[in-house]
């Protein structure tokens, strides 16, 4: 598998506060990268500088060309899709104008049949699809996060601790649905999480974060049987 996103030598800083100090990784074709570590790591914002929401030294190669110097909207055109933390979604539209909206940035034909798509991963979403995104559960809103930014079909989807805040029950569910998104559609996944065992049972490769550095990287099934490597980074 070829990587479809590069990074190397990344380093971003806010105001006198270094978060991240030189970080390299990688996410392969169809493949699905985990960025795991503490909080205040540098994981978000590792999301944040592909999507060039703050400002980084180094470089990051999306499919062979560098997006440093693009806008925001430039790479959500290149179709990465960054499901945030928090979320994200329009509280006061339904779940279907939600859906819709993710798909502002493409071409109009196949919208429909997209929902549909989309109402096959979730279908709590199709049975909710007139209700309003605020009223919506935690984990329904997350369905909807991710269920919006498929509508763009992105090459590339970020994904900001999916489960944060969700019950144990609803979280297995979502990270069996995007176990199932990732065998059937043709997107790459960068997921950063704290808990490290879903992420590491759909991720290929993982890498470690400490205070703003990659301590340990490797592929997922490796990370996850190394019970040294899980009892110093993973807690676990
Ligand atoms: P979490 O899981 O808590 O979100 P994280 O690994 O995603 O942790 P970041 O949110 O990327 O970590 O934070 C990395 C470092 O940058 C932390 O020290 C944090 O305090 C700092 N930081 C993040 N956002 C800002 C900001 N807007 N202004 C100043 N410092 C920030």
């Amino acid at each position: 598998m070829t990587a479809l996103l590069s990074v190397t030598g990344l380093e971003a800083t806010y105001g006198p506060v270094k978060a991240l100090h030189g970080i390299d990784f990688e996410v392969k074709e169809g493949g699905v990268t985990a960025l795991l570590g503490a909080n205040g790591a540098g994981k978000t914002t590792t999301l944040r500088a592909i999507c060039r929401m703050v400002k980084t030294r180094g470089d990051i190669l999306f499919d062979g060309a560098s997006i440093t110097r693009k806008a925001t909207e430039d790479v959500v055109r290149l179709r990465i899709a960054h499901v945030p933390e928090g979320r994200g979604t329009f509280t006061t539209l339904s779940v279907e104008e939600n859906l819709q909206l993710g798909a502002m940035t493409r071409p109009a034909p196949g919208i429909a049949a997209d929902i549909e798509r989309i109402y096959a991963y979730f279908p709590r979403l199709r049975e909710r699809r007139a209700q309003q995104a605020g009223s919506l559960s935690g984990g329904e809103q997350q369905m909807l996060a991710i269920g919006r930014a498929l509508m763009l079909r992105p090459r590339l989807m970020l994904l900001d601790e999916p489960s944060f805040g969700l019950a144990p029950l609803i979280t297995q569910e979502l990270f069996a649905i995007l176990a199932t998104v990732k065998r059937e559609e043709n997107v790459s996944m960068l997921v950063v999480e704290q808990n490290a065992n879903l992420a590491l049972d759909i991720a290929d490769e993982a890498y470690l974060f400490e205070t703003g550095r990659v301590v340990m990287s490797g592929p997922a099934e490796t990370i996850r049987q190394d019970e040294g490597i899980r009892r110093a980074y993973l807690g676990f």
